[in-house]
């Protein structure tokens, strides 16, 4: 009963905290100023009220777009907010409520660097603290160990990424994968420890799919959404008790 009540609460807040991230996302592709002034359209600029505003039904009702200007409405708004509520819902199913607010609070902050990386190809440095505090929190209250195994797991990630980069940029002339990567990888690991092996291991062969998939032009895609996606599949699995930690 208990989580049923916070998940009510926390589930529009979920939605809303990932339309906002899809806006900031847009706008920061766009070279916009992105995180502060009100909602609008993207296509006409009018201003959006209150009810123009609610996650996943005000896209619904207005069927994908503008009143105003009929413009359609960017998917991302529509993704960014069934993802936010959706990362809150599996948080809450997996974890007692104090843990799953904590676990949401990462989970959203994922889910808002996959958004902004897949738009501008830049992974906050904001968000991958926020990212690495929420997540050696979850691990020291598993276990204090869990977490100095994470801390272990970050140290040699960062060694092993790097040697990576320096390798590609003598042989390739380009690093292969970001810093910014390479930092969000370092940040979650304290929480999975070792487990963000499968992490990696699932994120690559996503970026793999999602180039086989959507083709971009310098066959190269933002990774930070495939690391957000491998990382929280198996973070959901530790924290549920399903996996072999
Ligand atoms: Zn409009």
């Amino acid at each position: 009963m208990n989580e049923a009540w916070f998940l009510s609460a926390a589930l529009p807040i979920g939605a809303t905290i990932g339309s906002y991230a899809s806006t900031v996302a847009l706008r920061a592709g766009r070279g916009e100023q992105a995180t502060l002034g009100r909602s609008r359209c993207d296509g006409c600029g009018r201003g959006l009220g209150f009810l123009q505003t609610i996650p996943v039904l005000s896209f619904l009702l207005r069927r994908g777009a503008c009143e105003t200007c009929a413009a359609p409405i960017a998917r991302i708004h529509l993704i960014g907010e069934v993802l936010g509520g959706a990362a809150v819902a599996l948080a809450f199913l997996v974890a007692t409520p104090w843990r799953a607010g904590l676990l949401s609070v990462l989970g959203l902050a994922l889910l808002s660097s996959a958004l902004i990386d897949a738009r501008t190809r830049r992974l906050p440095d904001l968000l991958t603290v926020l990212i690495a505090a929420a997540g050696a929190t979850l691990a020291w209250t598993r276990a204090p160990t869990d977490l100095a195994l994470g801390v272990v797991a970050a140290i040699a990630a960062f060694g092993l990424l790097q040697f990576v980069r320096l390798a590609f940029r003598a042989l390739r002339g380009h690093d292969g994968m970001g810093f910014g990567d390479v930092k969000l990888i370092v940040a979650l690991c304290l929480w999975l420890g070792p487990a963000m092996a499968w992490a990696i291991v699932i994120a690559g062969l996503v970026g793999l799919a999602a180039i086989a998939v959507i083709r971009p032009r310098d066959r190269r895609a933002p990774f930070g959404p495939a690391i957000a996606l491998g990382a929280w599949s198996v973070g959901l699995l530790l924290e549920a008790g399903v996996w072999p930690a």
